[in-house]
């Protein structure tokens, strides 16, 4: 007999199936990854990898390099990631001197110890809330939380429960849930979820308008029947 419901795992092997290994277009290194996020805006794959495509070109991403730079060349670098470069090259050079001033130039090895305390620190440069956080633990190698792409966290219940939770924190909160219970908590299973779900729900399930007739999970997705 057919199955109507499949488990996380299941889901995630069918997406890999249609769509392929999946590689992070991002640096994993904490302190590279918070230079890219300020890259683009509004931040995206395809907006943050133009700008750091320029940072990386034409200023450097040492902490000494960026705040050398004068912010005019910085804005400028930083202006084919999208909008307000002149506020991402100031966060940029803010990032810049707490890393060299009270990070000793190595936010990572700083980022030990209980996991609220890191959780702290990495919220508390700008940008950066629990989902931005979570994937930097992820990404890093620092702890396998069960991260879920922040513009993709109704993927999951959408399959499994037909809808998603309407409020965005309670949604995040569900999806995590669902990857904590069925995807084993190592770093590989969870980048992989991580990238397929976000790869999905840029794709094919998008909030608004998903593309459910060419959908790899169609036959038993919840939202469908
Ligand atoms: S069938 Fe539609 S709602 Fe379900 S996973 Fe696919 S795109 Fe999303």
């Amino acid at each position: 007999m057919r199955k109507t419901r499949l488990t996380v795992p299941e889901i995630l092997n069918q997406l890999e199936a249609f769509y392929g290994k999946q590689e992070a277009c991002w640096p994993s290194d904490p302190y590279l990854f918070l230079l890219w996020w300020y890259c683009g805006y509004p931040a995206s794959d395809a907006s943050c990898s133009k700008g750091w495509k320029e940072l990386t070109g034409r200023i450097g991403t040492d902490p000494d390099a960026i705040l050398a730079a004068h912010p005019t060349k910085l804005t400028a670098a930083l202006k084919p990631g999208g909008m307000l470069p002149e506020l991402r090259a100031e966060r940029m050079k803010e990032v810049a001197a707490r890393i060299k001033n009270e990070f000793d130039g190595d936010l990572l090895a700083s980022l030990a110890g209980p996991i609220t305390k890191v959780r702290k620190v990495l919220k508390s440069f700008p940008s950066i809330a629990d989902p931005g956080a979570d994937r930097i633990l992820l990404f890093a190698g620092i702890q396998p939380v069960a991260a879920v792409p922040s513009n993709c966290t109704g993927v999951l219940e959408r399959i499994q429960k037909g809808h998603e939770e309407k409020n965005y924190h309670a949604s995040y909160r569900e999806a995590q849930r669902m990857i904590d219970s069925e995807v084993p908590a190592t770093f590989d299973a969870r980048i992989r979820a991580y990238l397929l779900l976000k790869r999905h729900g840029e794709e094919l399930c998008k909030r608004t308008k998903p593309k459910c007739e060419i959908c790899p999970v169609r036959a038993v997705c919840a939202f469908v029947k």
